[in-house]
């Protein structure tokens, strides 16, 4: 179920039997091949299937998040930690205000991940709250289908390739790129990371089958399903 499709009545009428909510979070960057929204169209969609099975309401997912490595890339946007950490910070206090007291983030960037200090933070100060990131690209479920494909699976690779992450008429490498090196990387000013890494490809082949995919994606869904039942401590 998506907010967007309810109205406040019916937000209301939910919190008197369930206080569990979603939010997905993305980032607009460098995907090489596929499009630039690609964190944003996975982790907002997982979200959707999942909740509408789950039946927990799904917030619009944030298209942004914190990717300045990615900056000499045209097309990205990247927020500083202290912006999104407040934003977070602000989305997290309406959520609680409504009522909500366990929240699933859906993060589908990597680079999303220092939020997690601030949300400590925030549930310092709401002891009565859950807030999970559930990293998708990298549970259990998914990175076991991965691997069992490929070790060679990284940022912008055939691992994020959907039918839903392409663009029209974009022709994808009929190759393997060789794994960046991550210590490497991690040295670099963002004109060196764009030098370095090319296209914009990890590491790894830039399409595999779509029934490949389906399969993955449906470990991640089903992943997650279980998780937003599961997962809350007391
Ligand atoms: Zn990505």
């Amino acid at each position: 179920m998506q907010i967007e499709q309810m109205n406040w009545f019916q937000a209301e009428e939910h919190l008197k039997h369930d206080d569990r909510v979603i939010m997905p979070l993305g980032s607009t960057e460098q995907h090489a091949y596929l499009s630039l929204c690609t964190d944003f169209i996975l982790s907002s969609r997982l979200a959707q299937e999942a909740g509408d099975r789950v039946g927990v309401p799904v917030y619009p997912g944030l298209p942004f998040g914190m990717t300045s490595y990615f900056r000499e890339f045209p097309g990205t946007v990247s927020l500083r930690p202290d912006t999104y950490g407040a934003l977070i910070t602000d989305i997290l206090d309406s959520l609680y205000h409504s009522g909500f007291r366990r929240v699933f983030l859906i993060n589908g960037h990597g680079g999303n991940s220092p939020v997690q200090t601030y949300i400590g933070n925030w549930l310092n100060q709401h002891e009565d709250a859950r807030v999970v990131i559930h990293n998708w690209w990298a549970s259990p479920a998914v990175m076991s289908r991965v691997r069992a494909i490929s070790t060679n699976a990284s940022h912008a690779s055939w691992m994020e390739n959907f039918p839903w992450t392409r663009i029209d008429g974009v022709q994808m490498p009929n190759e393997e790129k060789p794994g960046i090196n991550p210590a490497k990387l991690g040295q670099l000013p963002a004109s060196a990371v764009r030098a370095y890494i090319g296209d914009g490809n990890y590491g790894g082949e830039y399409q595999r089958s779509d029934a490949e995919m389906a399969d993955i994606w449906a470990a991640g869904v089903e992943e997650t399903c279980q998780l937003l039942d599961s997962v809350w401590m007391k």
